[in-house]
C-alpha cells in the first residue's frame, strides 16, 4: 500500500513562534552551497518568517538552524545573494544561536 506522503517536512522543524510544521509550499531555497542550504520559510499558521540552515556535516548529519526574522523574502534574496556564503557565516549563526538557548 502506497503510503500517503505528509505535507510537512520534519527535518526543517517547526516555526519558532507558534511551533506548526512548516509546509513544503511554505519554504523557498534562497541558496544551496555543497554543505549549506539556506531556506527561508513563512509560517502559514501565524505568518512569521524564518531563515533556515540547513548544514549538512560529516557522516550525513544534518543541522539545522532557524532565525526568525522580519525581513521580507525579497530582503533576504538581496541580502543572500550579496556575498557567498563562507564557513564563518555559518559558524556565527551558530554561536548566536547557541548564545541565545543558553540565557
Ligand atoms: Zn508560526
Amino acid at each position: 500500500m502506497r503510503q500517503k506522503r505528509t505535507a510537512h517536512q520534519p527535518h526543517l522543524g517547526h516555526c519558532p513562534l507558534c511551533g506548526y510544521g512548516y509546509e513544503d509550499d511554505a519554504i523557498e531555497v534562497l541558496r544551496r552551497g555543497a554543505f549549506t542550504t539556506i531556506l527561508h520559510a513563512e509560517c502559514s499558521q501565524c505568518q512569521s518568517a524564518a531563515i533556515l540552515a540547513v548544514i549538512s556535516g560529516m557522516m550525513g548529519m544534518v543541522t539545522t538552524l532557524g532565525m526568525l526574522t522580519d525581513m521580507s523574502r525579497s530582503d533576504i534574496t538581496r541580502f543572500w545573494t550579496a556575498g557567498e556564503i563562507t564557513a564563518d557565516d555559518v559558524l556565527n549563526a551558530h554561536v548566536m544561536l547557541e548564545s541565545k538557548m543558553e540565557r
